[in-house]
């Protein structure tokens, strides 16, 4: 059969309205129902894989996004997070109970991701660091391609970026849609840096090659507000572009195969509570942009997943592929420091008020500028070696609220404010599954993290625990604040001697929770012979004309720090071989 006659075979047989809600033309404009490409998820890698795909205008490109136009105030990082338990915006995934993270909650972890045009960078606390260079080369060596080493992802870097931090280099890019700042106001920043100094770290770039260093938190930043993929990549050029369109409240629910080939796109919209199910059609790829939750789900919802997931969900195979199997998490434990100056800190009741949100609004700086009070970084490495396994984050502030809460059983005196670091063990031996919830397929998916359950991981995050007390133990600039570790708050950890080794990993269990760095659930390998592998390295579904992901998902292995700038280097990397492989067809 025609691609030509699939399409009206197939709409023919599925009720669609042809009136979308569509951003880049008029509200109300029919859709076509074919493009060049369509895109699954206007996320971070999304947004990105969009304007770069629709930039020589030869290509239509549609983006199916689910969620919808983001609320102005989050541009602004101090309001942000109250997006974040609000289902409009952000969706919150739960894991099942674990056995070593999260315990003083039961042991469920919260999972968040955004569900809005521009995705988890449009909810996300900005930090931008770029990895180890390691990262890229493991990449490298699992999928037998040199493409992705360091040294050849570095212009992906460069060109995702609007470099105008504090360690200007050759290593960053100038005029890209993400600008990389460093706001000034950073609580406890300039402690924080002089104290690693005192313990004998350089200070370096978070995002040049990754050292063993204490560094402040770059953000993707502008004038103090929030970039994001959406106002960064897509923004500037939605509107403009007849070739490029966006369907917002649009659920995409299955792929469409002709054979082996990935021909359309079966979605839902949802507007004013009324769903009404389409289809689209791409004439070149479908691209999976929906994140390290959904692509995996959609692909199993599809046909192709694990063998045990599809046959006890009774989904038709397409393809057998490891869909969900190699998930991955950066987990942080939290250590609560009290420190006798609260001028120092960040304190939202005292800090958010119409004085600075004149200076934000001047300035673009200040306490608005801030998100929960976040200022300094570290790099460290609890084996002595120069790849870091541990980054530490250091909040200046009592709490982040509906994220990291202030802890109401720490004894304080009014001049005192509990700040706290977060121990993160950054290359995480652990893997996790994602699966399709199989009582209710629509529901969100079964996600075990298996958090710090291998033992190498543990033994990480316990020295890295003993090591971040050095800074507020061993060094003059934290001992004149009086930082001490408060006792007793974890009921479940006092059979324990304090501060011991025990006592650490019962401490982590209680506290450790997720940054929200999922990967993996679509990993990378080898095309034929890699049985963990569901794309190549060209980001193509194995064994399937048509597909390919482009998100966190298909990192092997998660990167050696927070994970933006690294999806934005997947999709810069992405858009290029896409672009290829049709210029070669047409050539
Ligand atoms: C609260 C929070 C804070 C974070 N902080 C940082 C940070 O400071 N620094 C950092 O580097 N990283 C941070 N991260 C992580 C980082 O933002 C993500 O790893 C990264 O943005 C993921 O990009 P993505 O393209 O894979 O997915 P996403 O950006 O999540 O995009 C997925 C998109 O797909 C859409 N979608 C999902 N399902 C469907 C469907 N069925 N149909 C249509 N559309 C669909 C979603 O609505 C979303 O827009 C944070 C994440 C969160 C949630």
């Amino acid at each position: 059969m025609e691609l030509s006659s699939i399409y009206v075979h197939v709409v023919l047989m599925i009720s669609f309205s042809s009136f979308q809600f569509i951003t880049g033309t008029t509200p109300q404009e029919p859709v076509s129902q074919i493009f060049d490409f369509v895109i699954v998820g206007g996320g971070t890698a999304g947004c990105a894989l969009a304007r770069r795909l629709s930039d020589s205008g030869e290509h239509s490109v549609l983006v199916l996004e689910a969620g919808i136009i983001p609320d102005p105030d989050l541009d602004v990082p101090a309001l942000a997070l109250s997006f974040l338990n609000n289902p409009e915006y952000s969706a919150t995934y739960y894991s099942t109970p674990q056995k070593n993270a999260e315990l003083e909650n039961g042991g469920i972890v919260p999972f968040k991701a955004g569900r809005t045009l521009g995705g988890s960078s449009a909810v996300s606390s900005m930090m931008f660091n770029r990895g180890h260079p390691n990262d890229y080369n493991t990449w490298a060596e699992i999928t037998g391609d040199r493409s992705w080493r360091y040294e050849n992802l570095l212009k992906h870097f460069q060109r995702s970026e609007n470099y105008a931090g504090a360690f200007p280099s050759d290593q960053h890019g100038r005029g890209g849609p993400i600008t990389v700042s460093l706001p000034e106001y950073g609580p406890l920043l300039n402690e924080w840096l002089e104290a690693g100094e005192f313990l004998g770290y350089p200070i370096a770039d978070p995002n040049g090659p990754q050292k063993i260093s204490f560094c402040p938190f770059e953000y993707s930043m502008q004038f103090g507000r929030h970039v994001s993929s959406y106002t960064g990549y897509l923004k500037p050029v939605l509107g403009s572009r007849p070739n490029l369109k966006v369907i917002l409240s649009a659920e995409a629910k299955k792929i469409i195969f002709k054979d082996n080939q990935a021909v359309g796109v079966q979605y839902r919209t949802n507007i004013n509570d009324i769903p009404s199910d389409s289809v689209v059609f791409a004439k070149k790829e479908i691209i999976l942009s929906a994140g390290v939750m959904e692509s995996p789900v959609l692909l199993m919802k599809s046909g192709i997943g694990p063998k045990h997931v599809l046959e006890a969900a009774g989904i038709p195979p397409v393809k057998y592929l490891n869909v969900g199997q190699n998930l991955q998490d950066h987990i942080a434990a939290r250590i609560d420091i009290v420190i006798n100056n609260r001028s120092l800190a960040y304190i939202e009741e005292r800090d958010l008020n119409p004085r600075t949100w004149k200076y934000f609004n001047q300035v673009g700086d200040g306490p608005y500028a801030t998100y929960g009070g976040f200022g300094g970084q570290a790099y460290i490495s609890t084996t002595g070696t120069n790849i870091p396994d541990i980054q530490l984050s250091y909040m200046g502030s009592p709490g982040v609220p509906g994220l990291f809460p202030e802890r109401s059983n720490i004894k304080m005196s009014d001049s005192e404010v509990a700040t706290s670091v977060f121990v993160l063990v950054t290359n995480p031996l652990s893997r996790g599954t994602l699966t399709l919830n199989l009582t209710d397929s629509n529901s969100s998916p079964v996600v075990d993290f298996q958090y710090l359950t291998n033992p190498t991981d543990m033994k990480i995050m316990v020295d890295g625990m003993e090591m971040a007390m050095k800074i507020f133990e061993n060094t003059p600039q934290f001992k004149q604040l009086g930082a001490r570790i408060p006792q007793n708050l974890f009921p479940n950890c006092e059979q324990f001697k304090f501060r011991s080794g025990s006592y650490w990993e019962c401490h982590a269990k209680q506290t450790a929770t997720s940054f929200f760095h999922g990967a993996g659930t679509c990993a990378m390998g080898k095309r034929d012979d890699d049985p963990s592998a569901v794309v190549d390295s060209k980001l193509r579904v194995n064994g399937i004309g048509g597909l390919r992901v482009v998100d966190a998902s298909v990192m092997p292995t998660v990167t050696n720090a927070n994970l933006q700038a690294a999806v934005y280097a997947i999709a810069e990397k992405a858009s290029d071989m896409i672009l290829q492989r049709w210029r070669t067809v047409q050539n």
